[in-house]
């Protein structure tokens, strides 16, 4: 990073991002660069194409860009960025902030400013499905039946209260489709249920469906929970919530470059939480698309207590 040290940070805003509570940070979060001497020009944006035009053009030009806002945001911002060596410091003003927990960003802006000017650069694969990326978990079935119902009704800021309606009626309306499921050109399952792509190990509300993947292995995970009937699911929610799943139940786990998902009858998917495209689906892996700032280590004397496990939170 030494020559881009006289390059300044851009500080990219979504001020729809997160809760009102927040806000007050990114008064902190500005004194605190002042206080680093980091020269910082900020763009607020109008939504998520207006934030990927400007992180392309400010590609190469910036020492930095920090990303004030949710996942949808960081999303935005790694598309226009993608295949440039400008790196990407997701701050976590939104709901969820499932990039930012993953990489164990804190929310303090003191410490934010510090992994800004010494924290270690990584490499991060991002997904393709149907021609454009992601960067998290792909949900196809009944997340995506959900988040299609939440995008219908949805105004304004979205906190997790806001899923429950749609859940509800989701778990009593939904009829699980018949999926065939081909990896890597072989066929790994052809029956009713529901499925999982993920970049990171994390999923909404602290589950960790996905649980072994890793954002820089050139691999996304793939979970499907074969299913049929509303009991069948909850069977699997227990599981996973005990993170115990796919030991347990009716579950495949496996690793891939490219999938294809085909239904009988058309399916809807969630991409990073947003409304994804509609079965068939076609989804691979780009490896090290962008490149991150994430803390150093350290080490972690809490970590060698049994009871801990070796994932930390
Ligand atoms: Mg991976």
């Amino acid at each position: 990073m030494d020559n881009d040290a006289q390059k300044p940070v851009q500080l990219i805003i979504n001020p729809r991002s997160g809760y009102g509570g927040r806000h007050h940070m990114l008064g902190e979060l500005r004194a605190s660069l002042r206080r680093a001497r980091l020269e910082a020009t900020e763009y607020v944006t109008k939504g998520y194409d207006d934030a990927a035009r400007c992180a392309s053009e400010i590609a190469g030009l910036v020492r930095a860009v920090l990303v004030w806002g949710g996942d949808g945001t960081v999303n935005a911002v790694a598309n226009g960025l993608a295949g440039s060596d400008t790196p990407i410091l997701p701050y976590p003003a939104g709901t969820e902030n499932l990039l930012a927990k993953e990489l164990r960003i804190p929310s303090d802006p003191h410490r934010i400013v510090e992994i800004l000017q010494y924290g270690r650069i990584v490499r991060c694969d991002m997904g393709r499905i149907n021609g454009r990326s992601f960067m998290l978990i792909i949900g196809v079935g009944f997340d995506g039946e959900v988040v299609r119902r939440l995008s219908i009704t949805r105004s304004g800021h979205i906190s997790h209260l806001s899923y429950f309606w749609p859940i509800w009626r989701t778990f009593w309306e939904h009829n699980f489709p018949r999926m065939r499921i081909v990896a890597d050109g072989r066929q790994i399952f052809d029956d009713f249920g529901l499925a999982f792509i993920g970049n990171i190990s994390r999923y909404a509300v602290g589950l960790r469906i996905c649980h072994n993947a890793v954002y820089d292995d050139g691999l996304l995970d793939l979970v499907v929970f074969s299913c049929r009937e509303q009991t069948a699911l909850l069977f699997h929610a227990a599981w996973t919530l005990l993170r115990r799943h796919p030991l347990k139940g009716n579950v495949i786990y496996k690793q891939f470059r490219n999938l294809r998902i085909e239904c009988d009858r058309t399916v809807f998917s969630q991409v990073d939480g947003d409304v994804g495209p509609d079965t068939p689906l076609d989804i691979s892996v780009a490896p090290a698309q962008i490149r991150l700032i994430i803390p150093h280590e350290k080490p972690n004397a809490w970590g060698l207590w049994p009871w801990k496990g070796s994932n930390g939170t």
